[in-house]
């Protein structure tokens, strides 16, 4: 089987991350996230591309969308050396949609799909190890190890403020991009409220009878 080339949608904290670390696993797939790259360039001078802010971090920490010039890159770069890969936290808006569609041509398009209250929920919760990149919860997915726990931080963007700001901007931008794979008639749709376990079955079934 040629490696399956994944796209994978939903809101912040819908377990987009959690899902696509075993899709890379599982399927032997390159994981390209568009949050991973950018918080590894927080301090990158974008003040040319940005009328307000003059760096990722910024635009991360207030929630907005980092400028479309500058993730296109990131995408198109990390696409050009992959075979197989499941594609995290891009496309944000439609244009960046149209933009991925001169870069590749894709497999499997899915969504997981989760409640408003559980999305903040995770989000506020959620901690990360910053050795590994392993992303915990602090009720649902804790670390079993005390030097990891002791090690977890949580991410600038995920307090209270900046997750209401972050889910409107997925309302106004991205939900038009889940849209519109729905009505190209390619979207799979994920209950993402499940266990991790009974989501990751669903998301490999769905990818297994793709390929
Ligand atoms: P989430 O856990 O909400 O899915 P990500 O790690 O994917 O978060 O993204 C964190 C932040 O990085 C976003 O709020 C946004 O500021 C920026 N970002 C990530 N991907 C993109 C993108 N494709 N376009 C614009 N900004 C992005
Ligand atoms: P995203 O990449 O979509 O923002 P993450 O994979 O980072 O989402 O998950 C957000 C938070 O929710 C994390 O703390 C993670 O441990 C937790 N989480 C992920 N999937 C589930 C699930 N199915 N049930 C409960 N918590 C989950």
């Amino acid at each position: 089987m040629a490696q399956p080339r994944i796209l994978i949608l939903g809101a912040p904290g819908a377990g987009k991350g959690t899902q696509s670390a075993r899709m890379a696993e599982h399927f032997d797939v390159e994981h390209i996230t568009t949050g991973d790259a950018l918080r590894a360039n927080k301090e990158m001078d974008i003040s040319d591309v940005h009328d307000e802010y003059d760096t990722p971090g910024e635009i991360m920490e207030a929630g907005e969308l980092v400028p479309d010039e500058v993730v296109n890159a990131i995408v198109e770069e990390a696409l050009s050396s992959a075979d197989g890969f499941v594609l995290d936290g891009y496309p944000r808006n439609r244009a960046q949609a149209e933009e991925l569609e001169g870069m590749t041509d894709l497999d499997v398009v899915l969504t997981l799909e989760v409640s408003e209250e559980e999305l903040i929920h995770r989000l506020t919760g959620r901690r990360m190890d910053p050795e590994t990149g392993d992303i915990y919860h602090l009720e649902y997915n804790p670390p079993e190890d005390e030097t990891v726990e002791e090690r977890l931080i949580q991410r600038d963007d995920d307090t209270e403020e900046t997750v209401t700001e972050r889910l409107r901007v997925y309302h106004e931008n991205t939900a038009p991009v889940i849209d519109l794979y729905d009505e190209r008639g390619v979207l799979e749709r994920v209950d993402g409220e499940q266990s991790p376990e009974d989501v990751w079955a669903d998301v490999q079934a769905v990818i297994e009878d793709a390929v």
